[in-house]
């Protein structure tokens, strides 16, 4: 089953917006395992949009639409795939209704392009819009199957989550097996040291399959497996899972999509152990990861930016002499880091007490280098850990590491 997605729409050609339909519906695709072999962007021209969906229709199986569904002149989309499937179209009687509604609704009298909108594919199966007027389409011809969807990603995506794959399951899939995936997070660990741990199963693989993903910061491996039944293909994921997790125990944080601060929210709420934070050169970074997690009220209790040497002084009693003066250690240093940690959990009265402090770039800073990076963990009733990091990178980077690198500690 080879797809292809069909952009259609000037303003992409010209650059003037991103094609994140097309990302979103590789992505959807491939969840359910069909493989996009192709997307092409094409302008509203009926002779250009013609030309790609004869192109298209030898190459693929499955080719769907976006955008040019709407009532204006470059709306082309239908009347193209009807030419060139020899189709005429027809008024849908409730997506007309669904027009008739919405200028009733605003008590302006309904233009007569507007129709467009209503204008489905003889043949085809019709795909009402929920949060729009213009009616999706979805038709097969020769074993061929043809999709067509609304561009504005508001209507786009409903349509394609509530009716365009039911269709696509039901139509397309029918003699296939469906496909189950599995995402596996990992931290404290970069993409090419987790491959090279992985390398024979990367190589090798068949099924499941391993695919890696490297996002910012966070290295996440999809394992997938096709099979009849959710709960053979669940026995066949959880082996590689376990087999992958033994390779890398102290990485595999997750057995699903989601960011090491989730994992700690929940890790702390389940044991009822509290937080707080001193930033320095991520200057709150770390805790608006953290507060971005739903519920984490209950575990992170508050923390303080102290980014310059006053604040650290002031808020955080860091020592003078520990700061300034020619044999001081200085604000980046592991003692600096300790004191940090220490005094914020102290101050917050916490389970844990975080800190971070070091050169961000892209400048030097006390002399040290770019990416040097101290971070402590400050334990009730226990000793602080403090860590050096050497980060590479741009500053956004350096800061963003350093904040999930505290994380990962934390979890470890
Ligand atoms: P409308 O009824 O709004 O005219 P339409 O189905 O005719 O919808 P287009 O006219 O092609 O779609 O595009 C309408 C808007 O949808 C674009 O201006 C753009 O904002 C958005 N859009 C279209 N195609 C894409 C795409 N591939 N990715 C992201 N956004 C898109
Ligand atoms: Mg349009």
């Amino acid at each position: 089953m080879k797809a292809e997605i069909i952009a259609v729409g000037t303003e992409l050609l010209l650059g003037q917006i991103l094609n994140s339909n097309a990302q979103y519906l590789s992505q959807e695709l491939a969840s359910i395992g069909i493989d996009v072999y192709f997307q092409t962007v094409v302008g509203d021209n009926v002779n250009r949009l013609s030309h790609a969906i004869t192109v298209a229709s030898e190459r693929s199986d499955l080719l769907i639409f976006t955008g040019g569904l709407g009532p204006t002149q470059d709306d082309l989309t239908k009347d193209a795939v009807a030419a060139v499937l020899g189709r005429s179209l027809h008024i849908d009687r409730i997506a007309m209704d669904n027009v008739d509604r919405f200028f009733q609704g605003r008590g302006t009298p309904m233009t007569e392009n507007n129709r467009r909108q209503a204008l489905v594919i003889d043949g085809g199966t019709p795909l009402p819009n929920e949060t729009g007027l213009a009616v999706g389409n979805a038709i097969a011809e020769n074993g061929k199957f043809y999709v067509l969807l609304p561009g504005p990603p508001s209507e786009m995506k409903p349509m394609y989550e509530k009716q365009a794959k039911p269709w696509i399951m039901q139509h397309v899939l029918t003699h296939e097996e469906p496909l189950y995936s599995k995402m596996l997070k990992f931290a404290g660990i970069g993409e090419s040291g987790l491959e090279t741990k992985l390398l024979d199963l990367v190589e090798n693989q068949s099924d499941p399959t391993v695919a890696p993903y490297a996002k910012e910061s966070e290295v996440t491996i999809r394992i997938s497996t096709k099979a009849r039944t959710e709960r053979e293909a669940m026995e066949k994921l959880d082996k590689l899972e376990a087999e992958i997790g033994s390779r890398l125990p102290n990485h595999l944080y997750a057995s699903e999509d989601v960011p090491i601060e989730k994992t700690i929210v929940d890790m702390m709420t389940e044991r009822g152990l509290t937080l707080s934070a001193a930033e320095s050169c991520t200057g709150g970074l770390l805790m608006q990861s953290i507060t971005s997690i739903p519920g984490s009220a209950t575990v992170f209790l508050g923390g303080i930016v102290c980014y310059s040497n006053a604040m650290k002084e002031k808020l955080l009693n860091v020592p003078h002499e520990l700061l300034e003066g020619d044999d001081a250690p200085g604000a980046v240093s592991a003692e600096t880091a300790k004191v940090l940690a220490e005094q914020v959990r102290m101050i917050a009265d916490t389970d844990f007490g975080l800190s971070i402090t070091g050169v961000a770039g892209p400048g030097y800073s006390e002399r040290k280098p770019v990416g040097l990076v101290y971070i402590g963990i400050s334990r009730r009733g226990g000793d602080t850990a403090v860590y050096e990091l050497n980060l590479k990178g741009n500053r956004d980077t350096i800061r963003l590491r350093s904040a999930k690198t505290v994380l990962y500690h934390l979890w470890k």
